[in-house]
Formats: structure tokens, sequence, C-alpha cells
């Protein structure tokens, strides 16, 4: 089966397998989240430029899904200006298509994990720690819950891909 918009899918996201894996995955974001509570970053929504950072989330297959399911629920992407209203300085910043013009990422409780824990230098701990204090073996741990999770989901999924390319993919613009 293809995805929205020729973007591969091969699992049912209706099915009782996949709501299933949503559901596992929602748990693995919270865990994320739990291990992550406090930390922080001032420059927060630079990782959601990719531009400005020169790296971006890589996605796996349950989490695209999950992530277009909250897509449609919110009524398509945000309709963006076109080129050539768009200033040389926004496009070279690459901005993700699920940053809000204010900024806001519009699908947030299902941002990807690579969204959750795509803190850099500039990140810091509940108690000001830097981040060489993070905890990258828990971090590194459920990364791989979430690969595995996306295995079983989808076992044809050629794996994790660049979300600007993945939501290229979809046919999910606002009307
Ligand atoms: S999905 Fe949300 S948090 Fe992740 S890069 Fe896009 S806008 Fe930022």
């Amino acid at each position: 089966m293809r995805g929205p918009r020729g973007g591969h899918h091969s699992v049912d996201p209706r099915s009782s397998g996949a709501t299933l894996a949503l559901d596992t995955l929602r748990s693995l974001y919270a865990e994320v989240d739990s291990l992550l509570d406090g930390w922080s970053c001032d420059a927060s929504t630079d990782c959601c430029r990719f531009g400005v950072t020169g790296r971006e989330p890589y996605p796996t297959a349950v989490e695209l899904a999950a992530l277009a399911q909250a897509v449609r629920a919110r009524g398509g992407l945000p309709k963006r200006r076109s080129l050539p209203v768009v200033t040389a300085r926004e496009a070279s910043e690459r901005r993700c298509a699920l940053l809000s013009d204010a900024g806001k990422c519009l699908v947030y409780a299902t941002r990807p994990f690579g969204c959750r824990t795509f803190f850099c230098e500039r990140a810091s701990g509940p108690a000001g720690e830097s981040s060489r204090a993070m905890p990258k073996k828990e971090i590194a741990r459920l990364g791989r819950a979430v690969a595995d999770l996306s295995a079983r989901f989808d076992p044809v999924d050629p794996g994790p891909r660049p979300l600007s390319k993945a939501v290229a993919a979809w046919n999910l613009r606002a009307r």
C-alpha cells in the first residue's frame, strides 16, 4: 500500500495492531518526557529550523503514522506562502512543515522521538546541569525501543528517514 501521497506505507493505521503500536509509542514518548522533565533550551525552536542546526529528526514508520494521524486530526498541514514571497533567509532556515508561523509545533504531543531528545549543547537540566549530564544511555535505550516497535509495526519499512522528506510526500495540505 502507498502512503498519503506516494509515501511508503504498508500498514493500515486503523487496524488493531496499529492502534496497539501507536498506544505503545505514546507510552514510550511519556517515558522520554518523564526522563527529560525539567530539561530545556533557550533556543528551543532552532532545532525546528533544519537549516539553522544543519540536522533534522529521522522518524521511524510508527512515528510517521502517529504524526500523519495527528496532522489529519488537526485538518491537514498549514498553508504556506509560496516562493517567491518566502525570503531567501526563510528558505535557508528550512523550517519544519509542522512548525506554525507563530513558532509553535503543530503536533507537539505527537512530535517524534528525535524532537523530544534533540537537545544541543545549549540545553540545560533542571538544576542548571550542562548537556553533558543528559541521561544518554537511557535515551539510547528508549530510542532502540522505538526502533524495535517500528520494525514490528511495519517489517518492510525502509527505516528512519528525514522528517522533511517524509512530510513532503504526504498529501495532507489544509484546504
Ligand atoms: S515536528 Fe514539531 S518539534 Fe519536531 S521539528 Fe517539526 S515543528 Fe519542531
